[in-house]
């Protein structure tokens, strides 16, 4: 593997840059780079100097992204060979180790920057793996990654997913596509995985993310604990993991709103699976295929009122750009959820939007709430599950309010 030197651009009062890279920032971004020793190849190892010609990281370049170097190693040269991936893996998989029992087989492997593979995630579901890039430059180093997984795991199948930005260059794919199977025979049958104990269909191939939202499983165990002799709605449902969590935790009838017919579909199923627990067989199961936004504010034209109203949109800002736009729609969410909850019901707002900040998040919440003459008490704000660690900034996606109002 060729590897390019890079020098850096020392700008004052940088926050992506060199300083950042010493403090174990994984990114370092194209603006930041002053000389680059030669035109490199996507997923080269390239290695980044100071003024001083002193070594400050080893990583991927990716001559597409602004991120063009995301760093491996950093503060000491060394290999990043086969013997090295396997490291990290193992390292990974290691810090999961609590998350292993009968009643929990999917969960996050790798999680990208956190676990030192940044730009690759690796979800599992029962003894399927589906590995997620968000780099091209991981494409070379692929199957060094993919046998040294399958060393450590009794994996049955690995699954390759793209993310968006991949699709788009299809010149850099070497041949692999989206949903390929990587290892292990193509899927027959409908796959599940079990989270708590509950059952959930997955679909890898074509699924939302890898097929699940596994970073929601502490918040799903929450809601369970809330549910009892209720009436909840969940907004933004997708498969119903919130659903089915609420409907074990003893709730009367469960709403399960989404624009998504497949997804509600599939939630249906997953009631279905669950039927052998009690609790599930008897909750009512409602669904509502329509825009959260119009029909919550239908449901609240029509007077309905629900004691647990749950909503976890997807993403409405993925760039500094679209924050203002996405907190008013999350304060609209919130006000349509609160005009829903019943008096001291239990209200739960999560965002997935990178950039929304926490202190941003909680105040737009608590505003949109006080407006509509509901405030919110008792609040307490959760984050991720265990299996997607936060060693960055950028790492912290997931905000979750759990209120009275
Ligand atoms: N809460 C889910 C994950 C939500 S993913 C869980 O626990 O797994 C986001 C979901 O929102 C998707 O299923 C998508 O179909 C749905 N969605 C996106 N925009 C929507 C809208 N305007 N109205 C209703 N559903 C929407």
């Amino acid at each position: 593997m060729a590897s390019l030197l890079f020098k850096t651009r020392q700008v004052a009062g940088e926050q992506l840059g060199l300083a950042s890279l010493h403090r174990g920032h994984p990114w370092l971004y194209a603006e930041r780079i002053k000389e680059e020793s030669h035109r490199g190849q996507m997923g080269d190892l390239a290695v980044v100097f100071d003024a001083k010609r002193r070594f400050v990281a080893v990583g991927l370049y990716d001559p597409l992204s602004p991120i063009r170097m995301r760093a491996l190693r950093a503060s000491k040269p060394g290999p990043i060979d086969r013997a090295f991936f396997a490291e990290r893996i193992a390292q990974a998989l290691a810090r999961r180790l609590p998350l292993l029992n009968t009643r929990t087989d999917g969960y996050r492997m790798i999680h990208g920057e956190s676990d030192g593979m940044p730009g690759m995630v690796v979800d599992r579901y029962g003894e399927t793996a589906v590995v997620k890039l968000y780099t091209h430059a991981w494409l070379p180093h692929l199957y060094d990654c993919l046998d040294s997984l399958l060393e450590q795991q009794p994996l049955c199948r690995v699954v390759l997913r793209l993310s968006r930005s991949l699709k788009q260059h299809p010149e850099y794919l070497r041949g692999l596509e989206d949903g390929q199977i990587l290892y292990g025979e193509p899927i027959t049958e409908t796959l599940t995985c079990l989270e708590n104990g509950l059952r959930f269909e997955v679909d890898p191939v074509r699924g939302q993310k890898t097929g699940f939202f596994l970073d929601q499983r502490d918040n799903r165990a929450r809601v369970e604990r809330l549910a009892k002799g209720r009436r909840v709605l969940n907004a933004f449902s997708y498969n119903g993991g919130f659903s089915l969590a609420a409907a074990r935790g003893g709730a009367l009838e469960v709403t399960s709103l989404d624009q998504s017919g497949p997804a509600l579909e599939s939630s249906k199923r997953n009631f279905a699976l669950n039927a052998d627990v009690p609790a599930i067989a008897a909750a009512r199961h409602l669904t509502i295929e329509d825009d959260a936004f119009k029909a919550m504010a239908e449901l609240v034209k029509q007077g309905k009122k629900y004691d647990l109203v749950i909503i976890d949109p997807p993403a409405f800002a993925v760039r500094r750009s679209q924050v203002k736009e996405a907190l008013n729609a999350y304060g609209r969410l919130a006000h349509l959820g609160v005009c829903l909850l019943a008096p001291g019901g239990d209200i739960v707002l999560a965002s997935c939007s990178s950039p929304v900040d926490p202190e941003a998040f909680r105040q737009t919440m608590c505003d949109a709430a006080a407006r509509a003459g509901r405030p919110l008490r008792q609040i307490e704000e959760t984050s991720h599950a265990l299996d997607h660690p936060l060693d960055f900034a950028e790492s912290r996606y997931l905000k979750c309010l759990f209120a009275k109002a």
